[in-house]
């Protein structure tokens, strides 16, 4: 049951913004290494973060991105970093680079709607996430 190293998922997005709703594979890595603790989701990426949110209606997720991007444009007259992505980065500090979901019973204590997004921000590209399933249930 006791599981003490990190896992890599692989993520490839398809647009320069866009959520992959990764809830599956985490709770796949949850049922086999979890009883009771919790988990942390982890993007190592400037440009891509993730979060938990709504994940019954599709809608959310593009009412989401298009928020994001009014509040964050694409280009600003002030923009001074050279990749050409400010806004990108800007996104990935907003929405944050992890996320930490209890566990009990070998599930993931995620409230009825609940899913957790990769956001990508700066895609299409292949990202890693980082999934640490932490046990506290005393090898029982
Ligand atoms: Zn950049």
């Amino acid at each position: 049951m006791r599981q003490l190293t990190t896992q890599t998922l692989s993520v490839t997005s398809r647009s320069r913004c866009e959520i992959i709703d990764l809830t599956g594979q985490v709770e796949k890595i949850v049922r086999e290494n979890v009883k009771s603790g919790f988990v942390i989701v982890y993007v190592p990426h400037t440009t891509a973060g993730v979060t938990i949110n709504e994940n019954a209606d599709p809608d959310v997720k593009s009412d989401f991105l298009k928020k994001l991007e009014r509040l964050v444009p694409k280009t600003e007259p002030y923009y001074e970093h050279g990749e050409g992505n400010s806004d990108s980065h800007v996104k990935t500090a907003l929405v944050g680079n992890s996320a930490t979901v209890l566990v009990e019973d070998g599930r993931l204590l995620l409230g009825r709607w609940q899913g957790i997004y990769f956001c990508e921000f700066d895609g299409p590209r292949r990202r890693e996430v980082y999934v640490r399933p932490v046990d506290l249930s005393g090898g029982g």
